[in-house]
């Protein structure tokens, strides 16, 4: 519940919101049901890396085997020449037949390899798409909040040891539920998916260092830089989206611009990934509490 009501995993809300329009009430069944299914998709792609490890180790056995048949095939020529009690002809007749029989077999193996290679090759990239799938935000298409709490950790512990500089910025759409309450739940849709495009379209880089958090808050971590520097990208994002107009394409309707506020926090060597995202957010109220529309840089 604490998740539904901080509007932090839009699946889940729209999951939980489904059964509270169809039932009556919702009890732990309810729950149990929701969570079996949102975890079916970490099931999924275990199931895909057990797969393409089995389809290795069976191509790894046979390219094993064509080996194996090569030498078997040199011993045999080894011993078959110096055998005392054979003629010519039979010696050829011998090293004949036996390499018709390998040549079979390799051909065999080898049919047997290219297709567990296309195999290999097909579920990687099944693989690829499943993951592709649950690291993105379905509306917006940037990185989801699943993206950030794996990859954050990893960002900064690479910061720590290559002793670089990082910074995080967190900021949130101004009076977004305005955009909902007058316009419709859709056309809000549309500001999010906006938001998030103009980002990728204005630094196609950040494509890994944007997330949507949660609700119509995002992240951006900028790796190497100081919290001034990042202020400076933030600022010209900033001003990016607050000057452009959004016009909703099925309608053609003019909403006007949308701005957004944000904070930023430099790590320190104090920080793991939650004190530097409070400490980011801390900065975002301030912007909000000093009238929107601004990029705050954390004080601490
Ligand atoms: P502030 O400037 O203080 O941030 O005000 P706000 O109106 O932007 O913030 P508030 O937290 O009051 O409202 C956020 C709203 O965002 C509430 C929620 O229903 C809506 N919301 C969250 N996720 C989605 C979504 O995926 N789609 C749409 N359309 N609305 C969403
Ligand atoms: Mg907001
Ligand atoms: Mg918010």
């Amino acid at each position: 519940w604490y998740s539904y009501f901080k509007e932090d995993d839009c699946d889940l809300r729209k999951r939980i919101d489904q059964i509270i329009a169809s039932n009556d009430t919702i009890n732990d069944n309810h729950f149990d049901i929701v969570l079996s299914t949102m975890r079916k998709d970490n099931v999924a792609l275990k199931e895909f890396q057990e797969d393409i490890s089995m389809v290795i180790d069976d191509t790894l056995s046979n390219a094993v085997n064509l080996s194996d048949n090569a030498k078997d095939l040199g011993e045999y020529i080894h011993q078959v020449t110096h055998e005392k009690d054979m003629d010519q002809q039979e010696v050829i007749f011998a090293i004949t037949s036996k390499a018709r029989t390998a040549m079979e077999t390799n051909s065999d193996l080898t049919k047997r390899l290219s297709e567990q290679q296309k195999m290999v090759a097909s579920l990687q990239e099944e693989y690829r798409r499943v993951r592709e799938e649950l690291i993105t935000d379905n509306l917006t298409k940037v990185r989801n909040r699943r993206f950030l709490d794996e990859r954050l950790p990893q960002l900064i512990s690479d910061a720590n040891s290559s002793k670089k500089q990082l910074s995080l910025l967190m900021f949130d759409i101004d009076h977004f539920k305005k955009f909902n309450d007058t316009h419709g739940h859709q056309v809000g849709d549309t500001v999010l998916k906006f938001v998030g495009h103009t980002m990728k379209a204005l630094f196609p880089h950040i494509e890994d260092c944007l997330f949507r958090y949660g609700g119509e808050e995002f992240a951006i971590v900028f790796e190497k830089l100081g919290k001034f520097e990042a202020q400076k990208f933030s600022n010209q994002l900033m001003n990016a989206i607050a000057k452009k107009e959004i016009t909703v394409k099925s309608t053609k309707k003019n909403i006007g611009n949308v701005t957004i506020s944000g904070g930023i926090a430099e790590l320190t060597p104090r920080d793991d990934s939650s004190s530097l995202i409070e400490r980011a957010d801390v900065a975002l109220y301030e912007s909000k509490r000093n009238g929107r529309n601004r990029m705050t840089v954390s004080s601490k």
